[in-house]
């Protein structure tokens, strides 16, 4: 098979479809609201962005509804059909509230999606509802879960990990395995909107995190992290290393790696074999996203105004953009600029925005020290 190649079209497309959203999560990007703001882009507007999307070859991205939560939007089947009368693969990422009904789920698949994404952010409901801000929302989202699997979708777990939560990982693996949800994805979190009032891990932290990653991936479901690249270091590491040799020790791993790794065993027993997806995306290589109204950006996390789908061509925005030019070359500054994983990991663009106003800057939360190449 030869490689994707994400200079000529993006692999995800993620449409903001609406910011309002019954949920007021406490880490929320879109900082969501009940109702719909002004600027929304409309039905027509909405059609006229899927119509533009067919020029992107050699494919169609995947277009992810999310929010907000897509549910509210009156016309998401009507919009999620038009993608469909173009071949356009689609996905959903609704919010749990009493609007996923089992004929939502019903009909998300009649209109043909390829997986449903559900947030999760907590192995028990003090937790995930610590987050969410919704009591009873932890039974609501397996309540969620399994009927999702139960009607016959791909279903993605979503979750993104804090210092709140970062105890509770293998027991979170643990129920995305006993939920019998088919992908588990991981968010690093970025410091904007309400996220950040949460504590963000140390690069340590994050190490023995990614690590204890690879070790869950073992058990079913995929795997893949969000701004949080370096896990893809981390599995080509992995997978170099000698069956007999203990990661802990060869990658000086710390005190959370052994905790985490050790639950993971004592709750799910054996590994088998990895299902770690470490395909090269990052915030504008592979990666859009259309907020609400229209604007377009690189990734949901990486606030640099590409232009808007109102007024601009969205392929020549994501095509010919010096910024994601330079990130799909992994041009960057720092250790990811002298880094031998730099094209498969490159480090999340989002952190690096948020923390130096350059997103082609290091990504601090990564651990790694690059080892200098000697001509
Ligand atoms: S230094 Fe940068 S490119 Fe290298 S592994 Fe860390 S984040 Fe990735």
């Amino acid at each position: 098979m030869s490689p994707v190649n994400f200079e000529q079209a993006p692999i995800l497309l993620f449409w903001e479809t609406t910011k309002a959203c019954l949920l007021a999560c406490r880490h929320c990007r879109a900082e969501a609201i009940a109702e719909g703001v002004p600027g929304q882009l409309t039905t027509e507007e909405g059609m006229r962005l899927i119509d533009d999307l067919r020029t992107f070859t050699p494919r169609f991205p995947v277009i992810i509804f999310t929010g907000g939560d897509p549910f509210m939007r009156a016309d998401l089947y009507e919009l999620a059909a038009h993608a469909r009368s173009y071949g356009m693969p689609i996905g959903f990422a609704p919010s749990v509230t009493p609007l996923l009904t089992r004929e939502a789920a019903r009909r998300m698949h009649e209109v043909g999606a390829k997986a449903v994404s559900i947030s999760l952010d907590g192995a028990d409901a003090k937790t995930h509802e610590g987050v969410r801000q919704v009591q009873g929302h932890f039974f609501k989202t397996e309540e969620a879960v399994r009927m999702l699997v139960d009607e016959g979708h791909t279903v993605q777990i979503n979750t993104t990990v804090m210092r709140s939560n970062v105890e509770q990982l293998a027991d979170i693996a643990a129920l995305v395995a006993g939920w019998g949800a088919n992908i588990w994805e991981v968010f690093f979190l970025i410091v904007v909107g309400r996220g950040s009032q949460l504590e963000e891990l140390t690069p340590q932290e994050n190490e023995d995190v990614a690590h204890f990653l690879f070790d869950a991936s073992h058990y079913g479901f995929i795997l893949r992290t969000v701004e949080g690249p370096w896990f893809r270091r981390v599995v080509a590491q992995r997978k170099g290393l000698d069956p007999l040799e203990d990661p802990a020790v060869v990658f000086d791993l710390g005190p959370l790696y052994h905790r985490l790794s050790a639950r993971l065993r004592e709750l799910l027993g054996e590994p088998g074999n990895s299902r770690a997806q470490s395909v090269g995306t990052r915030d504008g290589k592979g990666i859009l996203f259309v907020s609400h109204d229209g604007e377009v950006y690189p990734a949901g996390f990486l606030p640099y105004r590409l232009g808007n789908v109102k007024t601009d061509d969205i392929v020549t925005l994501y095509r010919d953009s010096d910024l994601l030019r330079s990130i799909r070359s992994a041009t960057f500054t720092g250790r990811c600029g002298e880094c031998g994983y730099a094209d498969a990991c490159g480090g999340s663009r989002a952190r690096a925005f948020a923390t130096f106003g350059d997103a082609l800057a290091e990504d601090p939360a990564c651990a790694y020290q690059p080892v200098p190449i000697l001509g």
